[in-house]
Parts: C-alpha cells; sequence; structure tokens
C-alpha cells in the first residue's frame, strides 16, 4: 500500500469541498478538470494510480496546477482510514478495476475490493453529510433485452460465472448497498451506469476497444476485431459523460440510477474498425481474432448493449454532443500527441 502524499495545496475549508476517488483516471480526469474550473470548489482527488492511465504530474501541468484542488496517492481505503475530519459536501467515487482484460488479474478478489471501498466512503459520506456518487457499470444489465439497457428492466444473470461477471454483481452489489442504505439512513445518493466511454486519455490497456484500434492503425498493424465483430455497442464521448456525472450529482434523486450513453452512437464493432481505419488514413487490415489468444482463458465477451438513457435526458437535461465520428477524431488526436499510446 502506497503512503498518503497530499498535495501542495492547504485546503480550503470554506468552499465546496468535493472529493473525487479514482480522480487521475481515464473518466476522473475530465470530471476533475471540469470541477475545478470553478473556483468556488475545491477538489481533493484519492487515486492510488493502480489503473490510471496518466501521468499525474503532467496531467496537473496540463490543467494549470490550480490552487483548488489537492491530492492523495493512495487507496480508498487508507484514506477512509486515515481521513480526520473531514468535511465534504460532495464524494465522487470512480477509483476501481476496469477493463475487460483489466479486472482479470483481480479474479476472485472483485467483489470484495469493489464493496469494501464503498462501504467506506458511505461511512464517510454519512459522517460529514455528504452527496455520493457511485459510478457503476452497464454490465449490470446483463446485456438487457437483446442489448437494450434501462433502468426500468430486470438485470440478468447469465448462467456462465466469468470474471466480467464477477465485476458485473460486486458492482451491483456496491449499488444495492448504497440504495438500501439510502432507504434507512439520511444518506443521499445516485448511481450512475455508463455505457463504453471513449475519447482522449483512454489507454488500451484494460482492453478498451477504440484505443486498440487507433493505436494499431498508427501503427499500421492488423486491427483485431474479436469474434466476427457484428457485436453491438454505442459509445459515448467522456466529456459527455464527465458532465453527465456533474448533472446527476447535483440534481440526481437520491437512490436512483441514471444510465449514461448515446444511443445514437450505435455502431458494430467491426463497422467501428473500418471508421478508425478511414479516420486515420491508415494501411491496417482488419484481422478476426479470437480474444483468448491475446488475454487468455478467463477473458470473457459481453453481449450487444446499448442505452435507454431518457431518465438522465428528460429528467436531468442530459444532452450527449458528440457524434461517433467526432470522438474517433478526438481520440485519434490524443494518440497522435502521445507517442505509443493505445498499446
Ligand atoms: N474488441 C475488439 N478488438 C479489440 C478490443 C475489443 O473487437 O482489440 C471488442 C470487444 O470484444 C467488445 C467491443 O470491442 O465486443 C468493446 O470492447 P471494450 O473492451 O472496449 O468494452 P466492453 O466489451 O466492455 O463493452
Amino acid at each position: 500500500m502506497k503512503s498518503v502524499v497530499s498535495g501542495p495545496h492547504a485546503t480550503a475549508r470554506e468552499k465546496n469541498r468535493i472529493l473525487v476517488t479514482g480522480g487521475f483516471g481515464f473518466l476522473g480526469s475530465h470530471v476533475v478538470e471540469r470541477l475545478v474550473s470553478d473556483p468556488g470548489r475545491h477538489v481533493h482527488v484519492v487515486d492510488d494510480l493502480s489503473t490510471s492511465p496518466l501521468d499525474h504530474r503532467r496531467y496537473l501541468c496540463e490543467v494549470g496546477d490550480p490552487p483548488n484542488l489537492t491530492y492523495s496517492i493512495c487507496t480508498v481505503d487508507s484514506f477512509c482510514r486515515s481521513a480526520e475530519e473531514q468535511d465534504f459536501q460532495e464524494i465522487y467515487h470512480l477509483a476501481s478495476v476496469v477493463g475487460p482484460a483489466g479486472v482479470l488479474p483481480h479474479a476472485g478478489r472483485i467483489v470484495q475490493m469493489v464493496v469494501n471501498d464503498t462501504y467506506r466512503l458511505i461511512e464517510l459520506a454519512l459522517e460529514c453529510q455528504a452527496k455520493f456518487l457511485d459510478v457503476s457499470t452497464s454490465e449490470v444489465y446483463g446485456g438487457g433485452q437483446n442489448g437494450f439497457c434501462t433502468e426500468d428492466y430486470p438485470k440478468i444473470v447469465p448462467a456462465k460465472t466469468t470474471v466480467r461477471l464477477e465485476y458485473a454483481v460486486a458492482k451491483l452489489a456496491a449499488e444495492t448497498a448504497i440504495v438500501n442504505t439510502c432507504a434507512v439512513s439520511p444518506l443521499k445518493a445516485c448511481i450512475v451506469r455508463p455505457f463504453n466511454i471513449a475519447g482522449p486519455r483512454q489507454s488500451g490497456k484494460g482492453g478498451f476497444v477504440l484505443p486498440r484500434f487507433i493505436g494499431q492503425c498508427l501503427r499500421d498493424e492488423p486491427v483485431t476485431v474479436f469474434g466476427c465483430g457484428q457485436q453491438v455497442r454505442a459509445f459515448t464521448h467522456v466529456k459527455d459523460i464527465a458532465d453527465g456525472l456533474i448533472r446527476v450529482m447535483e440534481q440526481g434523486e437520491s437512490g436512483e440510477a441514471y444510465n449514461l450513453g448515446n444511443p445514437e452512437n450505435r455502431i458494430t464493432i467491426l463497422e467501428l474498425a473500418r471508421r478508425v481505419i478511414e479516420l486515420t488514413g491508415s494501411e491496417s487490415e482488419v484481422v478476426f481474432v479470437d480474444p483468448k489468444t491475446i488475454y487468455g482463458p478467463l477473458f470473457a465477451e459481453a453481449s450487444d448493449k446499448y442505452p435507454g438513457a431518457s431518465r438522465a435526458m428528460n429528467d436531468l437535461g442530459w444532452q450527449p454532443r458528440y457524434d461517433i465520428n467526432r470522438i474517433i477524431m478526438d481520440a485519434i488526436d490524443y494518440c497522435r500527441s502521445r507517442n505509443g499510446w493505445g498499446r
């Protein structure tokens, strides 16, 4: 366990104090960037850098090293154990193992990791009367109704036990604990279920498809489409998701879950591969691959999935702005600016 290293700036107790776990991660870094742009907020990041795709010092320089941003490089568990007299008004919980390949080394321990962190933060939220936002996953739907997932449909648990299922079950257990704690205590909390986030700062390391395809195209290597490529996903720009998280925190109804994903951006993975080849101007060709030859026997594919997001759209006025080509282009620009990104 890494020791707590606090950032350089004094805390400003008079401000709206916000805790962001996983704030140096792909999504977290965009949420933090948005939050610190308001000098009336003080943001404290807790991140152990275990799954962060970023060099956090470089990130801090890029966002102008704002005085209203402090951080602790440590686990959620050790932060909560050592935290004395915290007075956060809002807690965004994003820290988590992540990615269909990224979760594999944690097989057998994922439920404990996810649930333990969630309970720690529920306690902290109750102590300081902070509103709590939990970032869950669209995996809890297990594929929904032929891929279509809305908050009202029953969740489906597949017969086969996989590491992907362990991750989904862990997130669902955490959700359940939060919703029921809201029912029996003063806790105010919301849940967000994002669908296939993509865009700048995402790395291919967890297995995520878009940075992998872009990296392959920029190196003119074969583009590895898993299976036959007919699996459906709907990609949403990370900036749209960050905007959605902040809306849910500010306006979401306590005890509710909100899907965040852009149904307009539905695409098959084969079509995505072709689009990336075209938009990078690459010489790459598509190859059809069994993902187990890359990630080993524990790897599992998800069913088709795409969101119904009308709850966030109608109740919170959330409107995703970026179409699929713009997402791909923004991610390409980022990969080009970082040599070797997307591996
Ligand atoms: N995928 C692929 N080639 C890759 C990486 C992923 O064809 O090199 C596929 C993967 O099998 C899945 C889709 O792209 O069907 C989205 O994968 P990702 O890991 O980004 O997200 P998830 O599977 O969790 O939706």
